[in-house]
């Protein structure tokens, strides 16, 4: 058994915590904030087992021509955005090239494909259940053609990973989906996902489950953690606590943590916002409108409407642009009525040039460990690479090969 502390307390930190813990270890969670307050609070709630390959940053002309004009409701960008990511974007393109995606996306596939399984167990200790429907993810087109290459697409993605979907007709979709007040060229369902109507708050029940258990929850700055006779130090407001071992699983802020470690980690911060409406029928699964590059999904909160990337500096005040599409787009389908009042949310989705999370031994500091930079997927694989995590923590270190930090940083 090792005392270990893990940093952040979004979806991937507490279930590192709950698997560690699992592992017979003594864990302790330092926050600032609490559990599931940042990035894993306002996303759209998918697991999203259809998610075999990463999103590559696109390499034809036509999609990049789109995205530099400001055509796609996708992508947002801001030139200084672009220049303080200039390295890791660089970098994300070179992986995005067919021959290193392919590679990358079987790695991922093997990832996604067990999400829906490694949250079970915990949504059930959790008593979460009723916050979690198995209806899948629908991918809608609005036009013959794109549902037609989306149904090739998806028939891809079953004979290269397994992944089933059904491809419906507009009409016969909206016959499944009572909501919708016009019919879509056709629909992609993809039944193996799962949803939560309220991310945050599973999170946060995933952390009291790791209380229940015996972890301490404890507020404090990650940015104190320093090396001690033990191992690691963290300052929290219950005094310093000291550890054998550190986790860093701070999701969009790991990279800047680090630093003070000696790491220069690259990293393409993916910004989302989200809006609520008070739609008075409840959509029965959640679906991305794939031509404005938006996911509606029922929540506890009303209708959720999640955007696509904003490439912003860190600073950038809040811009509604995509959110405001998504809300015009999306009031074409559905009777969204009235945006519920609320502060305006967004967060950073936190991806990595190479598109995988990175989980494993620090390379340059014993008893240090990563596991960040799950970019779309956080939410989806948090218990999976908490696992993987948990495993090597205890001498497998086969468990995280292509996710190790070593063979990825130099
Ligand atoms: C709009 C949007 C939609 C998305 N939709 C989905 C989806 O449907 N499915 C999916 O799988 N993923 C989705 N994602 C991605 C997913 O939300 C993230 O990958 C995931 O939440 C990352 O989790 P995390 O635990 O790594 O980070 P976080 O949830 O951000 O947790 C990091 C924690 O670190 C803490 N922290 C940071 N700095 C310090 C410090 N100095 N001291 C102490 N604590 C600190 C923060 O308070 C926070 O609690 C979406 C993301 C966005 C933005």
């Amino acid at each position: 058994m090792a005392e270990i502390v893990v940093l952040g307390a979004g979806m991937v930190g507490v279930s590192s915590a709950l698997a560690l813990q699992a592992n017979g270890h003594d864990v302790t969670i330092v926050d600032r904030k609490a559990p599931g307050r940042e990035t894993s609070f306002g996303n759209a709630g998918i697991i999203q087992v259809e998610a075999a390959e990463p999103y590559p940053l696109p390499r034809d002309i036509a999609a990049q021509v789109k995205i530099g004009l400001g055509r796609t409701n996708d992508v947002f960008w801001r030139p200084r955005g672009l220049m303080q990511m200039a390295p890791a974007l660089l970098s994300y393109f070179r992986h995005s090239a067919p021959q290193h995606h392919a590679r990358i996306a079987r790695v991922y596939a093997g990832l996604t494909s067990r999400a829906s399984r490694d949250h079970a167990p915990l949504i059930e200790a959790a008593n979460a259940q009723n916050m979690i429907s198995r209806e899948g993810l629908s991918c809608l087109y609005r036009d013959a053609r794109a549902f037609e290459a989306a149904a090739k697409d998806a028939e891809r993605i079953r004979s290269s990973y397994g992944v089933t979907s059904r491809a419906l007709g507009g009409a016969e979709y909206r016959a499944e989906e009572p909501a919708l007040t016009k019919t879509p060229a056709g629909v992609i369902h993809w039944d193996q996902s799962w949803s939560c109507s309220d991310p945050g708050a599973l999170t946060q029940a995933y952390a009291q489950l790791f209380e229940r258990r015996g972890g301490r929850l404890l507020s404090g700055d990650a940015s104190t953690l320093s090396s001690s006779a033990r191992g690691w130090s963290v300052r929290t407001t219950d005094g310093a606590i000291e550890a054998e071992q550190a986790v860093i699983a701070l999701g969009p802020w790991s990279p800047e943590m680090l630093k003070t470690f000696g790491y220069s980690i690259p990293m393409v911060y993916k910004r989302g916002y989200h809006g609520h409406f008070s739609m008075p029928v409840a959509l029965r699964r959640p679906f991305l409108d794939a031509a404005n590059g938006v996911v509606a999904a029922s929540m506890r909160q009303g209708l959720r409407i999640t955007t696509g990337a904003a490439l912003v500096t860190h600073d950038a005040p809040a811009d509604i642009r995509q959110l405001e599409h998504g809300r015009r787009s999306l009031g074409d389908l559905l009777d969204l009525g009235k945006r519920v009042e609320e502060e305006q949310w967004f967060g950073t989705r936190p991806c990595l040039p190479d598109m995988l999370p990175m989980v494993g031994a620090a390379p340059k500091h014993k008893g240090l460990w990563f596991n960040f930079g799950h970019g779309h997927q956080g939410f989806t694989l948090g218990p999976t690479t908490a696992s993987l995590l948990a495993e090597a923590m205890d001498g497998n270190v086969a468990a995280v090969r292509s996710l190790q930090p070593a063979e990825r940083l130099n």
